[in-house]
């Protein structure tokens, strides 16, 4: 197949949106921007179209799609009920990156949320995605646009290396903002609860909501005997092709076992990557030094982790060294995913 790149500049929007959707409509795939991560879309009430959406991806059948739409009413169609705390979210958080789980309505095929009987739905903010949303008929499944396994794509580049030849067409809006997944809440049970961690984080919500929301506990015990709701988050993920180790404890000494870890890899003719943060780039030596920018600052170290996973795979790197990004708020999520990827492989020092 040949995958068509629809570029979007800012003056010839809605002629190549219009394309896209037409595809979609179609029931064929299209890889669109969104706020977090570039997603995989296709329409999410039409069974074949998610049908292919797991066989472009390799992703497994039970691990459910998340429905995006462009406005509120939209939720009561593809629910049995979205009570009072749906609402309130959506008020706060959307356009936004926070997905809500609700019972689902008959229209919702098994097949889009992996054989259950509730649906996760997210109304992304991104002009590109809403717009393309709006011309498709309003609802689009879309997991991220990566190979299942790989590091989530944050640009258009990224999913040419993953799905050219899977799918029909990528719509390139340049690099995204956030960078990392949504935060997933299931509201169908007597607490709300946070089923991935992401952008917006547990004192947000509980912020608005007035009262706590609570983690689903499978995220945080290592005790493979507990599954986690989420069925994606049970999977090896985010994964580059070399073995990654996270470092914790005491920043010096994190810096200085690593810098002792990659020095002994090196001269042992391996190739070591080392992710970390600004104030120690600078100290270390090795193949590939990448720093998701400086540790006060959040958002950058979300925004860049994903496209540094990536990077280690091109520079061929044997092991990956990497500190830890723990510090309240998105540093939650974005441990999430670095544990993901290092297989919960952690030395505390
Ligand atoms: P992705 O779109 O690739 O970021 O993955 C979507 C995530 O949402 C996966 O971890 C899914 O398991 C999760 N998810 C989607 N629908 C549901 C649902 N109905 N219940 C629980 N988790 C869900
Ligand atoms: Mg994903």
């Amino acid at each position: 197949m040949n995958t068509q790149i629809i570029k979007i500049t800012e003056n010839h929007m809605e002629s190549e949106i219009e394309e896209a959707a037409e595809i979609i409509r179609g029931g064929g795939l299209v890889a669109f921007p969104t706020e977090t991560v570039y997603g995989l879309g296709g329409n999410a009430l039409n069974p074949g179209a998610s049908a292919d959406i797991y066989a472009a991806k390799g992703r497994p059948s039970d691990n459910p799609l998340i429905v995006h739409v462009a406005d509120f009413e939209s939720v009561y169609k593809i629910t049995k009920e979205a009570g009072d705390t749906a609402r309130i979210l959506a008020e706060a958080f959307w356009p936004g990156p926070l997905t809500m789980i609700l019972p689902k309505s008959d229209i919702v095929p098994k097949e889009t949320t992996g054989g259950l009987d509730t649906v996760a739905i997210r109304m992304p903010n991104h002009p590109v995605a809403l717009e393309l949303i709006r011309r498709s008929g309003g609802y689009i499944a879309a997991p991220s646009a990566n190979v299942s396994g790989r590091p989530s794509p944050t640009t258009a580049q990224h999913v040419v290396e993953d799905m050219d030849g899977r799918i029909p067409a990528i719509i390139d809006a340049g690099p995204v903002g956030i960078g990392i997944e949504s935060t997933i809440v299931d509201l169908t049970g007597e607490e709300v609860q946070i089923l991935r961690p992401g952008y917006i984080t547990p004192d947000d919500l509980s912020r608005v909501l007035g009262r706590r929301v609570s983690i689903d506990p499978a995220l945080t015990q290592v005790d493979k005997d507990v599954a986690p709701k989420a069925p994606g988050m049970k999977y090896r993920h985010y994964a580059p092709r070399a073995q990654m180790i996270l470092i914790e404890g005491d920043a010096r000494e994190v810096a200085a076992y690593i810098g002792e870890k990659a020095l002994e890899a090196e001269s042992g003719g391996k190739r070591c990557g080392i992710l970390c943060a600004d104030d120690t780039a600078g100290s270390y030596h090795a193949s590939c030094v990448l720093s998701l920018g400086e540790r006060e600052d959040e958002a950058a170290i979300a925004r860049h982790l994903f496209a540094a996973l990536r990077s280690f795979d091109e520079q061929g790197v044997d092991v990956i060294y990497s500190e830890c990004f723990n510090g309240g708020g998105i540093g939650e999520a974005v441990m999430n995913r670095l544990l993901k990827a290092a297989a919960h492989q952690v030395i505390k020092l």
